[in-house]
């Protein structure tokens, strides 16, 4: 009798282990992302927000060592502002993002938030203090309700039920066969890609971090869904520090400062309107896409 209870007993805690982490880590990026040890100084200190500001100081990184993806990247984010990435497929976007919620460790230079280094501080802390709204969102086998409430675990119905109402979410849920009981994910209702988006946006909402990250959020939605993304993220975003990276680049105009990367460095940085007149990369993908739409 021990030996068969041992396994599954054994399998549940695994289960439980895997649900658990799902619910931060692979968020992000994905069930089949391998993940990498990154590893916690002895006694991290507690990360501790102020203001919320963030700076990425000379930081390189690579996968393998034969290929360097960021090179000596510098740039800043004031409390509340809100500072764009843009740049070619493959430009290290997503890496930069990765390496601030520290999923791999910078090979060289440092990151910091409100002055601290974050390869200093807890995991924990860290985390708690970033909400990433990745590229693709993983759902679980689990009603829509409990998929936003990963989130924040012990937040209340109400408390649900307003981040559902600023994510867009209310008439997609109204409509369902069993509101938000209904159980969603692969083996039940298979939402689109936009709808996923804002259950991502609604679950960051309920977190309310002082850090927001969008990474890619719209760029594969038609423009009704985009719309209604960007309202969403607009409601998130008031007030807070975030770092939103974009393919078009009609939706970051506003952004208090554009980051442009090309092959791993920062190309160049500015307002929309400076990167224009500077008439350089930023101004061509401009004019490119200006002419697609
Ligand atoms: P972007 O988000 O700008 O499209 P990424 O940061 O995802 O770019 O990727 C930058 C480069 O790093 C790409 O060439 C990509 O193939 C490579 N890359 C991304 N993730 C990994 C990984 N886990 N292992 C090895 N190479 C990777
Ligand atoms: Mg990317």
């Amino acid at each position: 009798m021990m030996q068969l209870f041992m396994p599954l007993n054994f399998l549940g805690f695994v289960y439980r282990e895997m649900k658990g982490s799902l619910a931060n880590i692979d968020e992000m990026f994905g069930l089949l992302t391998k993940q990498p040890k990154v590893v916690e100084v002895e006694q991290a200190a507690t990360l501790i927000i102020t203001d919320g500001a963030v700076s990425f100081n000379d930081v390189s990184f690579h996968y393998h060592p034969d290929r360097p993806i960021l090179k000596g990247i510098s740039f800043s984010v004031a409390p509340g502002q809100k500072v764009a990435v843009v740049g070619e497929s493959g430009a290290g976007k997503s890496t930069l993002m990765k390496l601030l919620f520290r999923f791999y460790d910078a090979n060289s230079g440092e990151i910091c938030i409100d002055e601290q280094p974050i390869a200093k501080v807890s995991l924990a802390s860290l985390r708690a203090a970033i909400g990433i709204v990745p590229q693709d969102t993983v759902l679980f086998n689990d009603s829509i309700l409990e998929n936003i409430r990963y989130g924040r675990p012990d937040a209340s119905d109400e408390e649900v039920a307003e981040a559902i109402k600023l994510a867009h979410l209310s008439t997609f849920i109204a409509q369902l066969p069993q509101g938000w009981d209904t159980t969603v994910g692969e083996r039940g209702l298979k939402l689109s890609g936009g709808e996923k988006q804002r259950v991502a946006i609604a679950r960051t909402i309920l977190k309310r971090p002082p850090i927001l990250v969008f990474d890619e959020a719209t760029s594969s939605l038609d423009s009704q869904s985009e719309q209604a993304i960007l309202s969403a993220m607009a409601n998130v975003t008031k007030g807070h520090t975030s770092l939103v990276i974009a393919h078009r680049l009609s939706t970051i105009q506003d952004a208090d400062k554009i980051i442009v990367l090309q092959q791993g460095e920062v190309a160049e940085q500015g307002t929309h309107q400076q990167l224009l007149a500077a008439n350089g990369i930023y101004s061509r993908m401009w004019q490119i896409q200006q002419q697609e739409e």
